[in-house]
């Protein structure tokens, strides 16, 4: 035991550069919300919630100017009726493409769960409905094949550019969006009307800006990821232009209802205290990712991205040899965590996934993965994507098991 507390101590001197710029990142990232709590005049009537159809729910409006204003749009929707993060980007592609459009990728496949969105017959996919699929991989070294990217867009004037800021079940980078305002300045000037979207999961608030301050029209993402903070129970957020968002609230709910309903009897004040933390809480994760990816290389294993690289988002994996080192990794997560640290997580078959999974969520909300939390599909290479912590020192004892079994 004092072995691992010293090896911990070293791996912590060794990034001390890292945690500083992690602290500074959630200074500046408290700083925006707050001002936004403040310009909205949030006060504990926001938090009561509304019934039936939901007219003139405060605390669900001044949500969504709280999330336009920190995240740099002009209007959003944020809402425990968007069940996931794959139902707010469905609604999303839904809600801005029509028959015949074309949806171009310019960051290869999108995550897993979205497969069934785009592709299929007589399953209502985008396929089902006659929208054209255009894709475009990054390249090796995880960044937009720029000269590709323009060259498709020029011809096609595609109705939307597609992008996943995260990494999903891929081996490659995240994505910054400092990196993302020339590709979007350019993407506009040779096709003004494109719509420029960005799955932001695990995204927000690693680092000071979002995508939508370079341009992007619209980011979507998951309230049990980030931005949730570890408190909102469930939903989704979509923040972007007006023009974006009007368009995609008609598919949200329909076409004369739009942001006017929808109601969540238990109150939005876990969503607000969420948003609150959220800053605070991603630095938390942040600052675990580095300390297990710090662990492991040491012990001689692949990580990504290195811990000498900026990470664009929560995520850490490991890279495994074997499918039994993997499965242990994930095990050693459950075994350590608050809720149903006595269960043991197998690969299956999920929902969305065409691969078996393997997923350890001991989470107090169900699934959350700003919470401690691994997930991998056991395919090789055998990939642990590890993520979150609502505490650091919950992270630290965590690496403290894995000093002990690698
Ligand atoms: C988690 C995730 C999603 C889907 O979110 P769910 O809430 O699990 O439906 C989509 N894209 C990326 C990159 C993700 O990480």
């Amino acid at each position: 035991m004092a072995d691992a507390t010293i090896i911990i101590k070293e791996a912590e001197k060794k990034l001390a550069k890292q945690f500083e710029e992690i602290d500074d990142i959630a200074f500046y990232n408290q700083k925006k919300v707050l001002d936004a709590f403040n310009e909205f005049r949030v006060s504990s009537q926001c938090f009561h919630g509304s019934t039936g159809y939901g007219y003139d729910d405060v605390g669900r409006d001044t949500l969504a100017k709280i999330y336009a204003k920190v995240f740099g749009g002009e209007k959003a929707i944020v809402s425990p009726i968007l069940t996931c993060g794959t139902h707010a980007i469905t609604t999303v592609l839904y809600g801005i493409l029509r028959s015949g459009d074309t949806m171009l990728t310019v960051t290869g496949l999108p995550y897993d769960t979205i497969h069934d969105t785009l592709f299929g017959k007589g399953n209502s996919s985008l396929e089902d409905y006659g929208v054209i699929y255009k894709q475009i991989d990054l390249k090796e070294n995880s960044e937009f094949d720029l000269e590709k990217i323009f060259a498709e867009v020029e011809a096609l004037k595609p109705k939307m550019v597609y992008l996943q800021r995260s990494r999903g079940y891929s081996n490659r980078k995240a994505l910054s969006p400092y990196k993302m305002k020339e590709l979007f300045e350019g993407v506009k000037k040779l096709s003004p009307e494109t719509y420029i979207v960005v799955d932001n999961c695990y995204g927000e608030f690693v680092d000071r800006i979002e995508p939508t301050n370079v341009g992007a029209d619209v980011i979507v993402g998951s309230l049990i990821k980030n931005p949730g903070g570890g408190l909102a129970p469930t939903g989704g957020y979509i923040v972007g232009t007006e023009k974006a968002i009007d368009l995609i609230a008609t598919r949200y709910t329909n076409p004369s209802l739009k942001l006017e309903l929808g109601s969540f009897e238990m109150g939005y004040r876990m969503f607000y205290q969420g948003f609150f933390m959220s800053p605070h809480t991603v630095a938390q994760a942040l600052k675990g990712c580095f300390l297990v990816g710090q662990i492991m290389q040491d012990k001689g294993y692949k990580i990504i991205p290195e811990n000498n690289e900026k990470p664009q988002d929560i995520i850490k994996s490991v890279v495994f040899n074997t499918p039994e080192e993997l499965i242990k990794f994930v095990q050693t997560v459950q075994t350590i965590s608050p809720v149903d640290s006595f269960a043991l997580p197998l690969p299956w078959d999920m929902p969305g996934y065409n691969d078996q999974v393997i997923m350890a969520a001991g989470t107090f909300v169900g699934g959350a993965s700003l919470e401690l939390s691994c997930d991998s599909p056991i395919r090789a290479p055998y990939i642990a994507y590890f993520q979150g912590g609502l505490t650091y020192e919950h992270v630290k004892m965590f690496a403290e098991k894995l000093i002990e079994l690698y």
